[in-house]
């Protein structure tokens, strides 16, 4: 396999662009990808403060070397869940952390158990709730907090091809039109002085992030999230790559066509999507006069909500 560019020894096949790479020209590559994401889709830009969501996985350390590489003004948030079973959120904070130093960036962590004196999935167990789902409120709670607090312009996370082409299939399955709505790889700020959520690795795939890290040097935590076992995602993932192996190319088409005419979806929701009230409680924007993560965590108006975190 011979590099498309320079003919040297190739490290990556790509069948889905036709082509393979050296990794210098793979190097290049995905800074160019990362870049395109950005332009395309008015992501942000050299003045902008961004949040990175990292987990310690090597999507969110990839992204976010490549935003420091590309001179992105680019801080860390890592949200410890406080999950025991194989170390996972020590292990993938520990992670976070070293890559913090690495880049020599701010990292703001926030510690579940500390705030709240329960893990996440202990909560869930005294909620009768899936560990995800109460997983899912609280960490949405504390970006937008943080981003709101330290007036970040933009939260990213380390979404890529994979995953949005996955949720996807998903919500075309079964016709979840609200969720087809929200599915772009950029969602603007809905009110001045807010802040956007972007998702630069869109065009990147996850394989491609794992050998982007290995070629950098960069440690990741390995294992997934003990709760992720049986994820219906992980389904759609297969299955997607069971068409792309024939039908290199396949995935991005599905996830970018769907893109394009993203707004047959969005019309419906135009007028539903900035929520109506502010949380009695914490002040957040809510659906109800209580917002769910206060519902989840039981706040009472004498509530903690100091929203306590590290800065490296
Ligand atoms: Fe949270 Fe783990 Fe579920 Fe992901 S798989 S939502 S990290 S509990
Ligand atoms: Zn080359
Ligand atoms: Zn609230």
């Amino acid at each position: 396999m011979k590099c498309r560019i320079c003919a040297g020894k190739a490290i990556i096949g790509l069948p889905q662009h036709n082509m393979a790479l050296c990794a210098e020209h793979f190097d290049n590559w995905m800074l160019k990808r990362v870049s395109k994401a950005v332009d395309e889709f008015k992501m942000f830009s050299k003045k902008s403060n961004i949040l990175v969501a990292v987990s310690g996985g090597k999507d969110s350390l990839a992204l976010w070397d490549i935003l420091v590489r590309l001179g992105y003004n680019a801080s860390g948030l890592y949200i410890n869940l406080g999950i025991e079973e194989d170390d996972y959120s020590d292990e993938s904070e520990e992670f976070a952390r070293s890559f913090a130093e690495r880049v020599g960036r701010k990292l703001y962590i926030v510690d579940i158990e500390e705030n709240h004196g329960m893990s996440i999935p202990e909560k869930a167990y005294t909620k009768r709730r899936k560990p995800c789902s109460a997983c899912g409120v609280t960490k949405r709670y504390y970006m937008n907090k943080i981003a709101r607090n330290e007036s970040f312009d933009v939260i990213v996370t380390g979404h890529n091809l994979d995953d949005q082409a996955a949720a996807l299939l998903g919500n075309v399955l079964y016709w979840k039109i609200d969720y087809l709505a929200k599915g772009a790889p950029y969602s603007p700020p809905i009110e001045s002085g807010q802040f956007g959520k972007a998702k630069p690795l869109v065009f990147c795939t996850e394989k491609e992030d794992a050998v982007y890290c290995l070629l950098k040097g960069i440690p990741y935590i390995q294992k997934e999230c003990p709760y992720s076992k049986g994820a219906t995602s992980l389904r759609w993932k297969h299955i997607l790559n069971e068409i792309e192996e024939n039908s290199p190319g396949a995935k991005h088409a599905f996830y970018f066509d769907y893109v394009r005419n993203i707004d047959l979806f969005q019309a419906k929701e135009k007028e539903e999507e900035l929520p109506p009230l502010t949380c009695e409680i914490c002040g957040a924007p809510s659906w109800n006069y209580v917002c769910s993560f206060c519902r989840l965590w039981d706040l009472d108006k004498r509530g903690n909500l100091s929203c306590d975190m590290d800065q490296n």
